[in-house]
Order: C-alpha cells, then structure tokens, then sequence
C-alpha cells in the first residue's frame, strides 16, 4: 500500500507517519509514505525521520494543482491532515485558511479522483459543530462553526461530502476533539504553558477560564484515522471523541502541578472573540462500528506530554524561537492569550 499523507510533517501529521513507518499499524506494516507539506511554519521537517527507506519527503503546497495530479498517481490512499490549524491566526487574518483548507482540499480530492486513488480520509475537527451547551454531538449535527478556522474546515468537509455525493469519490470524514501530546507547536493551550513554566515565565488564561474542551492523546487521534482508513465506510463521518471533558482553568491547574509551580503564574488575558463555551462529541458510531476506544487516560498523557517537553527542550526552543526571530508567523506574546 502507498499512501500519500498531506501535513505529515505537522503535529497530528507526523505521529500517524512516524507510527506507520514503525509498523504501529497491524496489518499495514509494509505501507510506503509520501508526505506532502508545505512546511508553514507550524511544520518541521525535524518530526520525521531525515531518511527512512519506506518515506519519501515533498516540500509543496496543496493548492498547486500541477504539483499535487503529478504526485497523486501510484497512491493506494490520500490522508489528508494539512491545513491551517489555530484559530487565533484565523481571527487575526482568515485568508490563507480558506485558501489552504478549502481550495486545497478541493485541488486534492479533484486530483485523487483523476489518478483513481481507492480510499481518501479528511481529517477534520470537532469545532466545526461550533459549541453545545449541554449534550454532545453526534455525526448528523447541523454545521454552526463560530471562528474562520471552523469555517474553513467546514468548508472543507462540504467539499469532501460533494466529491463523494458527485463523483462516488469513497472519501471518510473525521471529526476529532482536542489533541494533546509531542511535537505539538507551542502555540497551542497545553505546550504554550508548559513550555512557559519550565523557562518560569506565566500563562495567560483566557477569560475565566470555563471554557470546556475534550482532550484525546495524538496516538488515540492517529489510531482512530487509521481504523478509518482500513475499515471506514465511503461517504461516512466518524467523531473521534476523546471523554477528558476539562475547563480550561483544571488544565491550568494540573499542569502548575505537574510542572512544580503555583497559580501566581496564572495571569488573566482578555478573552477570545467569538470563543466557543464548550465542545463535546458523541463517539457512539466509531466505537460501534470500527471498534476504537482511547487508549490513553488523560493523566498518563498529559503527565507523559510534560516529560516530553522536559525532556526535549531543543525542540520546542527552537520552535520558539522562529515564531519571535524569523517572522513567518505572527508572534504569540504572552500576554495575548492562546486557546484549544
Ligand atoms: P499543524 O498546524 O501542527 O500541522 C499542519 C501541517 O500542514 C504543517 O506541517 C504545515 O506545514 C502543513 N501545511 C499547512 N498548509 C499547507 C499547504 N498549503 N500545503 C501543504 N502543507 C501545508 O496541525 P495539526 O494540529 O497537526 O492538525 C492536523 C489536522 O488535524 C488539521 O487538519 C486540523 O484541522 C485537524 N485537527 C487538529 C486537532 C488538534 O487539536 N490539533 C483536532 C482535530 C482536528
């Protein structure tokens, strides 16, 4: 099986391809990766192995349509991860969200149709639903997405349906909660504050802090969108939902612990626009139909991201650093906050 894996050298992107390449995968152990990424600057090509006989690396964009209908013939399977990825870049300027999260979805299905790729997974998010006071949403819940982020990603989803309403293209949907874990970039909730207590600076926290997300371990996410790959249904959305439903302020808490410090760290910011109060899935049907549980308890995870992080300082340093010195991205001072 060759898989073409777009963003593979991100966050999410990187533990599925480092976990395939490692044979993470029963039954898929011989698998050959393309990762294609356009290395933003939440993408490192430092996540992936610098050569492994099973992986080839292409540096470029998804929505270059010449590039992406050359690569896309001799794949059994298109992974589809890349995207811009933080709500607070997409409130500060929305364009190249739509741009890389709609257009190129859209370049990527087009081409995997033409070259008559088998099985495509997009891989969306939860925040698409927008945000539920009480309940959790199933798989058939109207769209409502509240930030530009969630809007493209619904965007993206709409055109992943279509392909396959249209053309039968046998494409799956996921929608996952929040994840956690390493090589998470460090603007993101967990590792901006752990990384902030271990060089002893604070943690800005947004608003009061009630604010509820589901937490789900990165290798739970990446086992789930593999079961989807292997054993999804075409046209079908499956919510990846991890159970951890946690406020904003018991994260805080836990990781002043588990990094040593105290809630004078903690400084109050103002609160996001438009931010979403909770969000919470329903995983009946992935559960029931695939068979996939979380495997990792929260505490084990978050207390295993932090040793991570403790332990990998040159990684997040550097990271850091290129977000202050080199000016590819916008700067997340401390005192503006970040969310999940
Ligand atoms: P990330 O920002 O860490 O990684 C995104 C990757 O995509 C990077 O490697 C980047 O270089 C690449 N990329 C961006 N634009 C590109 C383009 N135009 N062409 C090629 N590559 C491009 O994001 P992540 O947290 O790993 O998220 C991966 C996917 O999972 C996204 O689609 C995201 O919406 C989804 N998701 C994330 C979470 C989460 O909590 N992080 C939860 C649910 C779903």
């Amino acid at each position: 099986m060759r898989i073409l894996v777009t963003g593979g050298a991100g966050f999410i992107g990187s533990h599925y391809v480092r976990t395939l390449l490692s044979g993470g995968y029963p039954g898929s152990e011989g698998a050959r990766v393309t990762v294609l990424d356009k290395l933003t600057y939440s993408g490192n090509r430092d996540n992936l192995p610098s050569t492994a006989p099973r992986l080839e690396f292409v540096h470029g964009d998804i929505c270059d349509a010449a590039l992406v209908r050359e690569l896309m013939p001799g794949h059994d399977a298109l992974v589809h991860f890349a995207a811009e990825s933080h709500v607070d870049r997409s409130i500060d300027a929305a364009g190249e969200f739509f741009r890389t999260n709609v257009v190129g979805t859209e370049v990527l299905l087009d081409a995997a149709l033409r070259s008559g790729v088998e099985r495509v997974v997009h891989v969306s998010t939860d925040e698409v639903y927008g945000s539920i006071a009480s309940g959790s949403w199933t798989e058939v819940w109207p769209l409502a997405p509240n930030s530009p982020y969630a809007a493209s990603k619904a965007g993206s989803d709409l055109v992943a349906r279509s392909y396959h309403r249209t053309h039968g293209l046998d494409v799956s949907i996921s929608r996952c909660s929040n994840n956690y874990g390493p090589y998470q970039h460090t603007e993101k909730l967990i590792p901006l504050f752990i990384t902030n207590l271990l060089e002893g600076r604070p943690v800005p926290l947004y608003g009061d802090g009630h604010n509820v997300r589901e937490w789900l371990h990165v290798d739970d996410h990446c086992r789930a969108i593999h079961a989807i790959l292997t054993r999804g249904r075409p046209g079908e959305i499956y919510n990846v939902g991890g159970g951890a439903e946690l406020p904003n302020t018991e994260i805080a808490t836990r990781l002043l612990g588990l990094c040593g410090a105290d809630e004078s760290a903690v400084i109050r910011v103002a609160d996001r626009p438009g931010h979403d109060d909770r969000y919470s899935l329903d995983g009946t049907k992935i559960r029931r139909q695939l068979g996939w549980v979380p495997q990792i308890g929260f505490e084990e995870g978050l207390r295993e991201t932090v040793a991570w992080y403790r332990d990998n300082p040159a990684w997040w340093k550097a990271v850091k650093r290129a977000d202050t010195v080199d000016g590819t991205g916008a700067v997340v001072p401390v005192e503006e906050g970040a969310g999940a």
